[in-house]
């Protein structure tokens, strides 16, 4: 059966009108399960209009009236978080725990938003000059509008809306057209959680929404994250019309691997980081940089893994690793496997030929040894279930491998050196490091962003970078008149 999902405004479901759908598929079995509205540039204006009033609204509000929505927002998601990862895994594919695990960590940003009431204290300068005090504070911006990808359905929105919902503004997202329901869900919490209607708007599209989103001359601020190409156009369009924007694109993940390296630890962390969820995390490791003569007991390693892992349902107990999101995408990633092979990497592990379910987008996983810089599997993120082994002989040109690549989001080293691991974190150009933790994801109290074209725009997400993204500062200098200069008696003495 297929549903109909349609867009969250004012805080009920509207049926678009744009007479434009898009199907959504539950990629475990190939089959329709839904039916998303796509909406018009006519719908977006309405919807933008219903939230330009909520902010007005809403950032009256007080700082403890928000940290209550918050707080309660919190606990609904919390106690609603199997139902939610259920959604997920019907529509991504990711398995249930992974699903649950993805909801954990949007959950850690609510957690972060409750402290709104800390985060917005100003600072402030009694006696700047005689007579004058200088302090600052933080306004929202009024509407803000995030635009997010399929692989992170419920926490990228959460990384986003949290912050930008705690600093008073009203958010209207636009998730990604190919797992839409989670959205929903959040938007049902969030009326739960006494959320005035119209501060929390969910409109399903593609390009024509996005924009009316990036053109709208209501829509103050915009966050994005999705691939590199399209985070490049949202920041150009967004900016070009005035807006503050933060756009995450793409990723080329590299683990780099020590010869003293515990190696069932670190073969360990690189299977899970490569092959969970499928590949599909802009956090992934893709690349397994070898350094020296760890490179063959490495390779084993990782290869002995792989037929361990349970491919299927996400749905089912005991799945290690789900399908593709799409057909088109699983058959893009096994693309990848025929260039590197024929490009000259040897197919340790070849997902192509693995036994799959054959309904659903499934492909299984690939170990790719001998890969290198030139090889088209190493330069494009393949985003799916393929590691790319490069052998080096040293340190250094393991280092200079990762500063060469035009992704700079995640990486991460493995050694037992301290000076080592410490020398890799003051040299590597990437935005997020991990030592010995393949996959560095910054708490909720830090800021998550990459560099070079990882990012486009110059604030990280979430963490204090995000507070400063949703609000803008404002000084105010201000003199009194001295008491003792009152015409009327005050009861001052007159000299101080
Ligand atoms: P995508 O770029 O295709 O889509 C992201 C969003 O942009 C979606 O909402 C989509 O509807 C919209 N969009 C797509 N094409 C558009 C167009 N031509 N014009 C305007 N809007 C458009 O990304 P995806 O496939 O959904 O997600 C996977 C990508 O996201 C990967 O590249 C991954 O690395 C990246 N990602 C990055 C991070 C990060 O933190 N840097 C996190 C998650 C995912």
């Amino acid at each position: 059966m297929s549903t109909r999902i349609s867009h969250w405004i004012e805080g009920r479901t509207v049926a678009g009108t744009s007479g434009r759908t898009a199907a959504v598929h539950n990629p475990a079995t190939g089959a329709v399960t839904g039916e998303v509205d796509l909406a018009s540039t006519a719908e977006v204006s309405a919807a933008v209009a219903t939230a330009v009033s909520a902010a007005q609204q809403w950032r009256s509000s007080s700082l403890s009236q928000r940290a209550a929505v918050l707080f309660a927002f919190r606990q609904l998601l919390h106690e609603r978080s199997d139902d939610l990862a259920r959604i997920i895994t019907a529509e991504h594919g990711k398995v249930h725990s992974d699903a649950l695990g993805e909801i954990a960590r949007g959950l850690e940003n609510v957690e972060f938003a409750t402290g709104v009431p800390q985060l917005l204290k100003g600072g402030f300068s009694e006696q700047a000059a005689t007579g004058v005090d200088v302090y600052n504070i933080r306004q929202p911006l009024g509407v803000v509008a995030g635009i997010t990808p399929f692989n992170f359905p419920a926490m990228v929105p959460l990384w986003m809306c949290a912050n930008a919902i705690a600093c008073g503004n009203a958010f209207v997202l636009k998730p990604s057209e190919k797992d839409p329901s989670s959205a929903l869900f959040l938007a049902q919490l969030w009326k739960e959680a006494g959320l005035p209607d119209g501060v929390f708007t969910v409109l399903h599209g593609d390009k024509e929404a996005v924009d009316a989103l990036l053109t709208h001359p209501d829509v103050a601020a915009v966050s994005f994250v999705g691939s590199t190409p399209i985070a490049q156009y949202i920041y150009e369009t967004g900016t070009a019309h005035g807006k503050r924007v933060q756009a995450l694109g793409g990723a080329k993940n590299h683990a780099l691997v020590l010869p003293d390296a515990d190696l069932d630890v670190a073969a360990d962390a690189i299977v899970s980081a490569a092959y969970g969820a499928a590949g599909e995390r802009c956090m992934a490791l893709s690349v397994a940089v070898a350094v020296g003569e760890i490179a063959d007991p490495l390779v084993e390693a990782i290869a002995l893994r792989l037929p361990k892992l349970v491919v299927g349902n996400g749905a089912d107990a005991g799945t290690d690793m789900g399908p593709l999101i799409t057909r088109e995408h699983r058959d893009k990633v096994a693309s990848y496997v025929d260039s590197g092979e024929e490009q000259g990497a040897t197919v340790v592990v070849d997902g192509r030929t693995a036994d799959v379910p054959a309904d659903g987008f499934f492909l299984g996983t690939t170990l790719l040894d001998n890969v290198t810089p030139d090889m088209t599997c190493y330069r494009d993120e393949i985003f799916g279930p393929v590691l790319g082994v490069v052998r080096v002989e040293t340190y250094e040109q393991g280092l200079e491998l990762i500063n060469g690549n035009r992704y700079a989001n995640g990486t991460a080293i493995f050694t037992r050196d301290g000076g080592a691991a410490r020398q890799f974190q003051f040299d590597v150009e990437v935005g997020m490091v991990g030592i010995n933790v393949p996959i560095p994801v910054p708490v909720a109290y830090y800021s998550f962003g990459g560099w070079k074209d990882s990012l486009f725009g110059d604030t990280h997400m979430y963490g204090p970078e995000g507070i400063n993204f949703y609000t803008r500062g404002k000084v105010v200098t201000s003199r009194w008149p001295d008491p003792a200069t009152s015409s009327v008696d005050l009861g001052f003495p007159r000299t101080r």
